[in-house]
């Protein structure tokens, strides 16, 4: 179908033709013998005027040829994958650099993209590779006692620091869920104190509904914001207040879990009265109270609050911006190696689990405590999707070949 093929990966410009010769467009074409390409098979890229004319008949030119189909959605990643291109982890991250909505996303996505989550646990499975090995080293050598018992305490001790490792590397879990996911921000307050107009100001957009009556927002509305290259989703929820209505109590209900699942609260009080009438409801989430409608009392200080916005003037509304920036940062931090899908926070569960097994294991035979191990470096290697025992099987024997 082109009228030229360049060099190995060197751009040309060729006639792009149908079968029966007709031209259909003149574009860039681009060779990518194996394994030099992106899947690590042989592949072709056509760059070409992206007209759906020009597509549509590109591409049934294209079917025409023998062996020849679209591609699955993720298949190239797949065979990157199984042509050992890219680990699971680096999968999984170029996933979510396609997906990235913020700055921060891209960054924490592009790095998860690099090999470091791969050594991580390629380290940790050869700390527990070693220890089975010595282990199963003692399976044949039972009748030395002594240094069996030697070896177990240091065994023991190492086991021990590496579950320690996992346990801080799996605390860190969240954080990068709140870069992936976006830092959860909730409004919440007493009816009318301009909960769906500060959720509008933030937004720059009228999202919520803005009304003087009230009890109208009864659901919960959301809006994710792009807060100096951070994602915050901010929640704008029903007032809370006493209510007879059955529907208002669903969505004050609705308020308080939000408020419960959310990263931070914004208690929201009108400024004329920052004794709210109701008191804030008790919770595990940190608050940050923001006396609204400034513009209602302009330069009368207040106290107990610590942003004063108008939601009405955006007066204030800069700095608030800055507050819930900094507050995500905090929460997400730095892009660090950090498991960063529930699947990889599943298997160091697993990991975890027996390594304590191994090492609680007192009293049960070294071939129990072998075979823990085993589970343990099984369930690492899931993560970045090295599952051979092939190679366990080979520091075994290498290493402890004693006259054997
Ligand atoms: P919600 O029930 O807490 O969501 O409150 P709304 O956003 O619906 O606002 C209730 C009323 O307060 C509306 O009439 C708004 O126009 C008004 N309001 C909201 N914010 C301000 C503000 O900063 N200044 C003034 N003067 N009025 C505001």
């Amino acid at each position: 179908m082109c009228s030229k093929i360049g060099s190995p990966r060197r751009v040309v410009l060729a006639d792009i033709r149908a079968p029966d010769g007709e031209q259909l467009d003149k574009g860039m074409v681009v060779w990518f013998p194996a394994p030099e390409s992106y899947t690590g098979e042989d592949s072709a890229e056509l760059h070409l005027h992206g007209s759906r004319a020009i597509l549509a008949d590109v591409f049934s030119s294209l079917s025409a040829i023998e062996g020849l189909r679209l591609a699955e959605a993720g298949e190239f990643t797949m065979r990157a994958f199984q042509n050992g291109k890219v680990d699971l982890t680096g999968a999984e991250a170029l996933a979510d650099l396609i997906e990235a909505e913020t700055s921060e996303q891209r960054r924490f996505a592009a790095f998860n993209a690099g090999r470091a989550h791969d050594e991580l646990y390629e380290r940790w499975r050869s700390v527990i590779i070693a220890t089975l090995a010595e282990m199963t080293a003692m399976i044949d050598f039972a009748d030395e006692a002594d240094v069996e018992d030697r070896a177990d305490v240091r065994n023991t001790k190492v086991l021990q620091s590496l579950i320690d490792e996992i346990d801080s590397h799996m605390e860190r879990y969240k954080a990068g869920k709140i870069i992936r996911d976006g830092f959860k921000v909730a409004i919440v307050g007493e009816p009318n104190v301009g909960k769906s107009s500060l959720l509008n100001a933030l937004a720059g957009r009228d999202v919520a509904i803005v009304t003087n009556v009230p009890g109208t927002t009864r659901d919960v509305l959301e809006v994710a914001l792009d807060l100096n290259g951070r994602k915050v989703i901010v929640y704008d929820t029903a007032g809370i207040r006493q209510s007879n209505d059955p529907v208002e109590e669903i969505g004050i209900d609705r308020a308080r879990q939000t408020a419960e699942h959310a990263d931070l609260v914004l208690w929201l009080c009108d400024v004329r009265q920052p004794e709210s009438a109701v008191r804030m409801p008790d919770m595990e989430t940190p608050v940050l109270r923001v006396g609204n409608k400034q513009d209602l009392i302009e330069g009368q200080p207040v106290e107990d609050m610590n942003v004063l916005v108008s939601a009405k003037t955006h007066c204030g509304l800069d700095r608030l911006v800055d507050v819930l920036a900094n507050a995500a940062e905090d929460a997400g931090g730095l892009p660090d190696v950090v498991p960063f899908r529930q699947r990889h926070v599943d298997l160091l569960k697993n990991a975890r689990q027996a390594l304590v097994d191994a090492c609680l294991a007192d009293g049960l035979p070294v071939e129990f405590r072998a075979e823990a191990l085993r589970l343990a470096a099984e369930s690492l290697g899931r993560i970045s999707g090295r599952v051979d025992v092939e190679d366990l099987l080979d520091v075994v024997f290498s290493r402890f070949c004693i006259g054997k």
